[in-house]
């Protein structure tokens, strides 16, 4: 575990943005994971989760506030949460601004019919390549597809840790491009899910939002995080 912990980016939002844009100009191929706890716990369970984050052409951001808080505690100087979905929506102004390319896979077909509408409208300039929902059979088919298309940046909304496998199992058929797993964040861009106001995404507790709105979320949210919290503490102590 602790291993997957050296990997997290430090610095902080605007950093991480400068060298995605950096990386976006000089076209060159980025992987990037926004961890929670769950894909840490994933790690440690399935093989190919503990390959893909370990990778050295991994990126992995910390989305999750647990996996900030449970960082700084073993000593890891992250300095602030940089969510999938801002980073996402940082992704699209980049594109339009540079008329780059972008290609989708995932949410539900209505959802992601509504969000290249939102594309289309709000980001004129992006060049939309192959969009595919996430119900689809054959998911590598999309990146079979995209291969040809190049595009600059790639977009996977599966949940985890389906949509960084697949990234992964297929990254290495691309020399450029920006892959990043965005979880439910097409729900969010689309506007068809809210996402929490502001004032619990300033205090962190956006999670306590998703609670409130999905109470399913409730037995997900201990597993990864309270139960989480104390396994780092546990680790605290034996690392000390
Ligand atoms: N999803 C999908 N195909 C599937 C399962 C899920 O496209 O087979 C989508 C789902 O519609 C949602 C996203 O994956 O848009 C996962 O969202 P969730 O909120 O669970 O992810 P989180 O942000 O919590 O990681």
């Amino acid at each position: 575990m602790l291993n997957y912990f050296e990997k997290i980016y430090l610095q902080d939002t605007l950093s991480f943005y400068n060298l995605v844009e950096k990386n976006l100009s000089k076209k060159k191929r980025m992987f990037i994971v926004t961890a929670n706890p769950e894909i840490f716990c994933y790690g440690e369970k399935i093989k190919n989760v503990n390959k893909l984050l370990l990778d050295k052409n991994t990126t992995i951001i910390a989305d999750g506030i647990s996996l900030k808080k449970s960082a700084n505690i073993l000593g890891y100087a992250v300095e602030e949460r940089i969510t999938g979905v801002d980073l996402a929506i940082k992704l699209l102004d980049i594109c339009n601004q540079n008329n780059y390319k972008l290609c989708l896979l995932g949410a539900k077909e209505e959802v992601l019919n509504k969000l290249i509408q939102v594309i289309k409208k709000d980001y004129p300039k992006i060049k939309l390549g192959t969009c595919m929902n996430g119900y689809v059979e054959n998911k590598d088919e999309f990146f079979e597809k995209i291969k040809k298309e190049k595009p600059d940046v790639c977009l996977v909304a599966l949940g985890m840790p389906l949509q960084e496998e697949l990234i992964y199992k297929h990254l290495n058929d691309f020399n450029k491009g920006i892959f990043v797993g965005v979880g439910g964040s097409f729900d969010v861009m689309s506007g068809v899910k809210k996402r929490a106001p502001k004032m619990f995404q300033k205090l962190n507790i956006e999670w306590l939002y998703r609670i409130v709105v999905e109470p399913k979320r409730i037995k997900r949210f201990y597993q990864n995080n309270v139960k989480f919290i104390f396994k780092i503490k546990k680790l605290k102590r034996n690392v000390k």
